[in-house]
């Protein structure tokens, strides 16, 4: 066993490194000692190992948090974006080394590891400018008195993070909420935590000042619980299922915690038979059978088609699927890597069973782990899934109604727009939806009557840090991303000054 120090980590897939957490500018094993196993999921085999943070650990981060609180919000705000602005160029120095940990980590495929890791420097660069631009406003109400209104950080934050793009997810939403004046403690996911405590290192070169950031890695139920319990922590920023999101929200009426929710989807993908079908079915496809295979907030996993060409376009996608390389996520050439842990795997794999036995047809795929490599392949041990496509015209079953979160996806017909809208609407989630068509007034109709957070018009899974990201009903409750990315990271505070005429 290799231990990795501040400077030097590497993760040679022959060794298993341990990697440790950042409290108070000091890289730290847990308290009590307890290290947790990360699995390379593309071989099945234990490469690295995290520190098991609990209680104990979240109350030195929080303190260190907190001690460093009054300094970094006193801190001027273009001394805060130039420490910011020193981070992204850190990040992109070391791109190379930390989207091979990512992908490593969680089996994510470097085609989309590697974008994701520049385009978390462009928006820590982005909130940079941000934090030059935090205004109130002032009222005029009377004569005899001056009123406005600031806003203010909240003091110490925390974030929780799922382990689908752990790293993306870490630049972006640290970024804002220090770029915003706030100290923090991250909890990253207890499975894919590497890429975060080795972007963590890069932070003291940054300038950033002890204390301001804090990781604690660990379970959910331990060191996310002692987060979302801690008095002193104002504010839980949470990525993760609508499950979790739920347990948090009961979790946090203890002390009344602001409560930023990102969680689950279920997203339509609507085709019209008047769409551009050629560039449909690639996005279609690639809206689900994603590098991250399908472990996708926003994957389209319920497919509607319109009937006159449903058989068509399944078979196009049908097409699609067998041309698609599944394999290692750090080769170029891979278009899909592996489920990212064993318990997920198993999920996966029993939802292909549910689709069959509800009466679903499989259209193509379903095949898993040992059915797809030669046993001599090291692969054979991962934990691939090959693109998955059920047909069905029960939009109440369990296919169609939960999240999977695997390269699995459900096709149903629909004959009307009135029906396309009522089936895409039949969700408990309201994260993202797609609609192909070439119908101007429908594309418009339908953008009204989706309820989600973003609705893509011949396109599909486009994120950009300066567009507002949110999700409708139990997808969420709060934007992030756009120009007001900010605003989720800062209280309102009113002043009435009554100066006499
Ligand atoms: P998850 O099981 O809900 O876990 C998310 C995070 O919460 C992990 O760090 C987890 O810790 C932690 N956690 C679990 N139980 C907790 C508790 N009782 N108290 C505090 N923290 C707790 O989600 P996941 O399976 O990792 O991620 C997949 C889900 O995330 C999917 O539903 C996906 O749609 C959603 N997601 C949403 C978005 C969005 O922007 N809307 C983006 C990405 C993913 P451990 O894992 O370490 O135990
Ligand atoms: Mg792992």
């Amino acid at each position: 066993m290799s231990i990795a120090t501040n400077e030097s980590p590497t993760a040679p897939s022959s060794n298993v490194v341990d990697y440790l957490q950042l409290i108070g500018g000091e890289f730290r094993a847990a308290s009590n000692g307890g290290w947790i196993d990360s699995v390379n999921p593309t071989t099945g085999q234990v490469w690295a190992r995290v520190p098991a943070g609990n209680t104990d650990d979240i109350d030195l981060a929080v303190a260190a948090a907190s001690a460093a609180y009054e300094d970094w919000r006193s801190t001027p705000a273009a001394q805060r974006a130039s420490i910011l602005r020193a981070w992204a160029r850190s990040v992109r120095e070391h791109a190379d080394e930390l989207w091979r940990l990512d992908s490593t980590d969680n089996g994510r495929a470097r085609v989309e590891t590697s974008p994701a890791i520049l385009g978390g420097a462009g928006q820590i660069e982005f909130h940079a400018g941000l934090a030059e631009t935090i205004t109130g406003e002032t009222v005029d109400i009377s004569p005899t008195a001056s009123t406005y209104s600031v806003r203010e950080p909240f003091g110490v934050v925390g974030l929780i993070i799922p382990w689908n793009a752990p790293l993306a997810m870490f630049l972006a939403k640290v970024s804002a909420a220090v770029a915003a004046g706030n100290t923090i403690v991250v909890k990253p996911p207890e499975r894919a935590s590497v890429s975060v405590l080795a972007a963590a290192r890069y932070l003291a070169d940054a300038g950033l000042p002890p204390g301001v950031v804090n990781v604690v890695t660990g379970e959910g139920s331990a060191a996310g619980e002692a987060l979302v319990i801690h008095p002193e922590v104002r504010k839980i920023s949470f990525t993760g299922s609508t499950a979790t999101g739920r347990r948090i929200t009961e979790k946090s009426t203890s002390n009344l915690k602001v409560l930023g929710l990102e969680l689950g989807g279920k997203s339509p993908h609507i085709v019209f038979a008047d769409a551009d079908l050629d560039a449909a079915a690639i996005s279609v496809s690639a809206g689900i059978f994603t590098g991250s295979a399908g472990q996708a907030c926003i994957a389209g996993s319920r497919i509607l088609i319109e009937r006159s060409i449903f058989e068509d376009f399944v078979d196009r996608l049908r097409i699609i699927a067998s041309r698609m390389t599944l394999g290692d996520p750090l080769a170029e050439s891979t278009d899909m890597g592996p489920i990212a842990f064993d318990t997920q795997f198993e999920k996966v794999r029993e939802y292909v069973k549910v689709g069959s036995a509800e009466g679903a047809t499989l259209a193509f795929g379903g095949r898993s782990g040992a059915e797809l490599f030669d046993e001599a392949s090291p692969l054979s041990g991962g934990y691939f899934i090959e693109p998955t496509l059920f047909v069905t015209d029960d939009n109440t079953s369990r296919i169609c109604q939960e999240e999977i979160f695997g390269p699995v996806a459900v096709a149903l017909a629909f004959d009307t727009e009135e029906e396309a809208v009522a089936l895409a609407n039949d969700s408990l989630y309201g994260l993202a939806a797609g609609v192909w068509s070439s119908d101007l007034g429908r594309v418009h109709r339908l953008i009204r009557r989706i309820r989600s957070g973003t609705v893509w018009v011949n396109t599909y899974r486009r994120l950009h840090w300066a567009l507002p990201f949110s999700g409708q009903k139990e997808s969420g409750n709060r934007p992030s991303n756009g120009p007001h990315a900010l605003d989720e990271w800062l209280e309102h505070k009113s002043v009435w000054i009554e100066h006499g005429a």
